[in-house]
Protein backbone atom coordinates (compact mmCIF):
# COMPACT_ATOMS: atom_id res chain seq x y z
CA UNK A 1 0.00 0.00 0.00
CA UNK A 2 3.18 2.55 1.44
CA UNK A 3 4.09 1.52 -2.70
CA UNK A 4 1.24 2.35 -4.17
CA UNK A 5 0.70 5.74 -2.04
CA UNK A 6 4.30 6.56 -3.61
CA UNK A 7 3.64 6.64 -7.01
CA UNK A 8 0.57 8.33 -7.02
CA UNK A 9 1.81 10.94 -4.66
CA UNK A 10 4.31 10.81 -7.52
CA UNK A 11 2.67 11.00 -10.44
CA UNK A 12 0.04 14.07 -9.00
CA UNK A 13 2.92 16.02 -8.21
CA UNK A 14 4.79 15.78 -12.05
CA UNK A 15 1.52 16.80 -13.19
CA UNK A 16 0.21 19.45 -11.28
CA UNK A 17 3.51 20.81 -11.73
CA UNK A 18 3.36 20.81 -15.38
CA UNK A 19 -0.02 22.46 -15.12
CA UNK A 20 1.58 25.62 -13.32
CA UNK A 21 3.73 26.86 -16.25
CA UNK A 22 0.67 28.76 -17.56
CA UNK A 23 0.30 32.92 -17.72
CA UNK A 24 3.91 33.35 -17.70
CA UNK A 25 4.60 32.08 -14.60
CA UNK A 26 5.95 28.71 -12.98
CA UNK A 27 5.26 26.71 -10.47
CA UNK A 28 7.36 28.42 -7.24
CA UNK A 29 5.38 31.92 -8.53
CA UNK A 30 2.20 30.64 -8.57
CA UNK A 31 2.94 29.34 -5.23
CA UNK A 32 4.21 32.19 -4.15
CA UNK A 33 0.99 34.08 -4.96
CA UNK A 34 -1.21 31.77 -3.42
CA UNK A 35 1.43 31.49 0.17
CA UNK A 36 0.83 35.68 -0.45
CA UNK A 37 -2.87 35.19 -0.54
CA UNK A 38 -3.38 33.25 2.57
CA UNK A 39 -0.46 34.10 4.71
CA UNK A 40 -1.46 36.23 7.72
CA UNK A 41 0.79 39.78 9.11
CA UNK A 42 3.74 37.80 10.79
CA UNK A 43 4.27 35.55 7.66
CA UNK A 44 4.38 37.49 4.94
CA UNK A 45 8.22 38.35 4.78
CA UNK A 46 10.52 36.71 2.11
CA UNK A 47 12.32 34.74 5.05
CA UNK A 48 8.72 33.37 5.97
CA UNK A 49 8.02 32.22 2.50
CA UNK A 50 11.63 30.51 2.04
CA UNK A 51 10.64 28.63 4.78
CA UNK A 52 7.13 27.20 3.36
CA UNK A 53 8.32 26.67 0.34
CA UNK A 54 11.23 24.50 1.70
CA UNK A 55 13.40 26.98 -0.58
CA UNK A 56 16.54 29.01 -0.32
CA UNK A 57 16.17 32.66 0.08
CA UNK A 58 18.22 32.90 -3.07
CA UNK A 59 15.57 31.24 -4.95
CA UNK A 60 12.77 33.00 -3.79
CA UNK A 61 14.50 36.12 -4.10
CA UNK A 62 14.10 35.34 -7.64
CA UNK A 63 11.11 34.09 -7.53
CA UNK A 64 10.01 37.64 -6.10
CA UNK A 65 11.75 39.81 -8.16
CA UNK A 66 10.25 38.19 -11.22
CA UNK A 67 6.26 38.61 -9.45
CA UNK A 68 7.30 42.38 -9.05
CA UNK A 69 8.67 42.94 -12.84
CA UNK A 70 5.49 41.62 -13.53
CA UNK A 71 3.40 43.81 -10.88
CA UNK A 72 1.72 40.91 -9.40
CA UNK A 73 3.57 42.17 -5.80
CA UNK A 74 4.68 44.84 -3.89
CA UNK A 75 6.85 45.18 -1.15
CA UNK A 76 5.88 47.43 1.40
CA UNK A 77 7.77 48.87 5.06
CA UNK A 78 5.79 47.18 7.34
CA UNK A 79 4.42 49.71 9.83
CA UNK A 80 5.42 48.36 13.05
CA UNK A 81 9.35 48.13 12.10
CA UNK A 82 10.23 49.56 8.84
CA UNK A 83 13.10 47.71 9.06
CA UNK A 84 11.02 44.50 7.85
CA UNK A 85 9.18 43.73 4.43
CA UNK A 86 5.67 43.05 3.96
CA UNK A 87 5.07 41.24 0.62
CA UNK A 88 1.35 41.89 -0.95
CA UNK A 89 -0.32 40.80 -3.57
CA UNK A 90 -1.49 44.15 -6.10
CA UNK A 91 -4.79 43.63 -7.85
CA UNK A 92 -3.20 42.41 -11.03
CA UNK A 93 -1.71 39.45 -8.86
CA UNK A 94 -5.21 38.71 -7.40
CA UNK A 95 -6.45 39.01 -11.17
CA UNK A 96 -3.78 36.51 -11.69
CA UNK A 97 -4.65 34.06 -8.60
CA UNK A 98 -8.29 34.38 -10.02
CA UNK A 99 -6.90 32.23 -12.91
CA UNK A 100 -4.69 29.64 -10.62
CA UNK A 101 -4.31 26.61 -12.64
CA UNK A 102 -4.80 24.71 -9.68
CA UNK A 103 -8.43 25.16 -9.47
CA UNK A 104 -8.39 21.82 -11.90
CA UNK A 105 -6.88 20.16 -9.09
CA UNK A 106 -10.10 22.18 -6.65
CA UNK A 107 -12.26 20.71 -8.65
CA UNK A 108 -11.99 17.27 -9.39
CA UNK A 109 -11.34 17.05 -5.37
CA UNK A 110 -15.05 18.85 -4.93
CA UNK A 111 -16.36 15.94 -7.64
CA UNK A 112 -14.93 13.24 -5.68
CA UNK A 113 -17.46 11.05 -3.21
CA UNK A 114 -18.75 13.08 -0.59
CA UNK A 115 -16.98 10.69 2.37
CA UNK A 116 -13.68 10.55 0.49
CA UNK A 117 -12.44 14.46 1.01
CA UNK A 118 -12.49 13.94 4.19
CA UNK A 119 -10.81 11.27 4.72
CA UNK A 120 -8.19 11.93 2.20
CA UNK A 121 -7.71 15.28 4.14
CA UNK A 122 -6.76 13.79 6.91
CA UNK A 123 -4.46 10.91 5.69
CA UNK A 124 -2.51 13.47 4.17
CA UNK A 125 -2.28 15.62 6.65
CA UNK A 126 -1.07 13.13 8.83
CA UNK A 127 1.78 11.61 6.02
CA UNK A 128 2.90 15.69 5.62
CA UNK A 129 3.08 16.14 9.57
CA UNK A 130 5.41 13.19 10.18
CA UNK A 131 7.65 14.15 6.69
CA UNK A 132 7.67 17.56 8.45
CA UNK A 133 8.94 16.19 11.66
CA UNK A 134 10.94 13.89 10.72
CA UNK A 135 12.90 16.74 8.49
CA UNK A 136 12.27 19.32 10.52
CA UNK A 137 10.61 21.67 8.48
CA UNK A 138 8.48 24.22 9.76
CA UNK A 139 4.59 23.55 10.51
CA UNK A 140 1.99 26.44 9.52
CA UNK A 141 -1.33 26.48 10.39
CA UNK A 142 -3.83 29.00 11.42
CA UNK A 143 -4.93 30.31 14.93
CA UNK A 144 -7.65 28.15 15.83
CA UNK A 145 -5.17 25.25 16.17
CA UNK A 146 -2.19 26.92 17.30
CA UNK A 147 -1.28 26.56 20.80
CA UNK A 148 -0.25 29.84 21.20
CA UNK A 149 -4.05 31.17 20.76
CA UNK A 150 -5.70 32.62 23.31
CA UNK A 151 -8.78 34.90 24.52
CA UNK A 152 -8.22 37.52 26.62
CA UNK A 153 -10.78 39.52 29.10
CA UNK A 154 -12.38 41.29 26.58
CA UNK A 155 -13.82 38.38 24.76
CA UNK A 156 -10.66 39.21 21.89
CA UNK A 157 -8.61 36.50 19.94
CA UNK A 158 -5.01 37.32 21.34
CA UNK A 159 -1.36 35.69 19.88
CA UNK A 160 0.44 34.45 22.88
CA UNK A 161 3.61 34.81 21.17
CA UNK A 162 3.57 38.35 20.57
CA UNK A 163 0.62 39.56 22.65
CA UNK A 164 -0.80 40.75 20.35
CA UNK A 165 -5.37 41.41 19.12
CA UNK A 166 -5.86 39.42 16.50
CA UNK A 167 -8.61 40.59 13.86
CA UNK A 168 -10.85 38.15 12.99
CA UNK A 169 -9.57 38.32 9.31
CA UNK A 170 -6.16 37.51 10.49
CA UNK A 171 -7.72 34.60 12.43
CA UNK A 172 -8.10 32.14 9.48
CA UNK A 173 -4.47 32.73 7.58
CA UNK A 174 -1.64 30.77 7.57
CA UNK A 175 1.51 31.53 10.35
CA UNK A 176 5.23 31.15 9.91
CA UNK A 177 4.84 31.17 14.07
CA UNK A 178 1.80 28.88 14.54
CA UNK A 179 2.43 25.90 17.05
CA UNK A 180 1.03 22.64 16.87
CA UNK A 181 -1.17 21.47 19.60
CA UNK A 182 -0.02 17.95 19.57
S1 LIG B 1 -1.76 32.51 17.83
FE1 LIG B 1 -0.32 31.16 16.75
S2 LIG B 1 -1.03 31.14 14.62
FE2 LIG B 1 -2.02 32.88 15.63
S3 LIG B 1 -0.67 34.65 15.23
FE3 LIG B 1 -0.01 33.76 17.18
S4 LIG B 1 1.62 32.30 16.70
FE4 LIG B 1 0.51 32.77 14.79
Amino acid sequence: MAQRVIVLLDRLSRLTRELQFVDGLNPAQWEALRYLATANKYSRSPTALAEYLGATKGTVSQTLIALESKGLITRCKKTCDRRQVDLCLTDAGEAMLAKDPMRTLERAAGEMASELGPQMVKGLTRLLHDLQNRHQVADFGVCQDCSLYCVNETAEGQCGSTGETIATVEKTKICVNYKTTN
